[in-house]
């Protein structure tokens, strides 16, 4: 999937997008060639934790190629993660920094940099079926973080499309729970600079989400059986 997922051009706006930053790149990584390309996922395979964020950062999944690595968000990401011990390193910069996942798996609803950190509708849900596959291949997940509102609905539509609902749907908030099927889904404020800035997500609520995870992780139940694979649509 990681080799599909790579060579993807199924968003023509989107990988422009990637490989124009990648081409005329920050003025701080001008030295650096960027990845400028779908970020594929990463972690534990055998993760009963999968966290679900929007999409890589221009700057930041687009230029090293791993999510949520090189950039603000992946600071306040994975020092939340380490603090738990679900991170093996408090800081991501490189795809070759040595760090590794512990129970741990993290992806995107969209796995292109869109400008301004907005994917189109369009762009989500053509990019979804990756995150269908997902779900259907990291058989010990039990619970899903969705970090921000457009991971949280992302993911709803992906269980939905596993024919895994619930009604009503439930609505995006900091710390919210729900059951869906097998999965326990958090919610949690993305680690934006918009959130983090402005204190609307501190450390300690963004810590306190993994330490429940970790929680329900460890005595959550066993999954649903396997269904076949869903390939991306064009
Ligand atoms: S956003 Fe997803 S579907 Fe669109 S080009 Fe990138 S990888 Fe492909």
């Amino acid at each position: 999937m990681h080799q599909d997922l790579i060579n993807c051009k199924l968003c023509l706006r989107l990988t422009k997008w990637c490989q124009t930053v990648a081409k005329e790149k920050r003025a701080a990584y001008t030295g650096e060639t960027y990845w400028g390309r779908p970020v594929p996922s990463f972690g534990d395979s055998k993760a009963r934790i999968l966290i679900v964020g929007l999409a890589p950062g221009a700057h930041g999944a687009n230029r090293t190629g791993r999510m949520f690595t090189g950039d603000r968000s992946g600071d306040w990401l994975f020092g939340a993660l380490h603090s738990v011990d679900l991170a093996s390193q408090p800081t991501s910069v490189s795809r070759n920094d040595g760090l590794k996942l512990n129970d741990t798996y993290i992806t995107a609803v969209v796995h292109c940099a869109p400008p301004d950190n907005k994917p189109t509708i369009e762009e989500r849900d053509r990019c979804l079926p990756y995150l269908v596959q997902e779900l259907e291949e990291l058989r010990n997940v039990r619970v899903i973080v969705a970090l921000g509102s457009f991971a949280w609905d992302g993911t709803l539509l992906a269980l939905n499309q596993l024919e895994l609902t619930t009604k009503p749907k439930p609505k995006f908030g900091h710390g919210v729970e729900t059951m869906i099927g097998p999965y326990h889904l958090i919610g949690s404020y993305h680690p934006s600079q918009q959130n983090t800035f402005t204190g609307k997500l501190t450390k300690p609520m963004l810590r306190s989400i993994f330490e429940r995870a970790k929680t329900i992780s460890s005595t959550a139940g066993s999954r649903r059986p396997s269904r076949s694979s869903l390939a991306p649509r064009a």
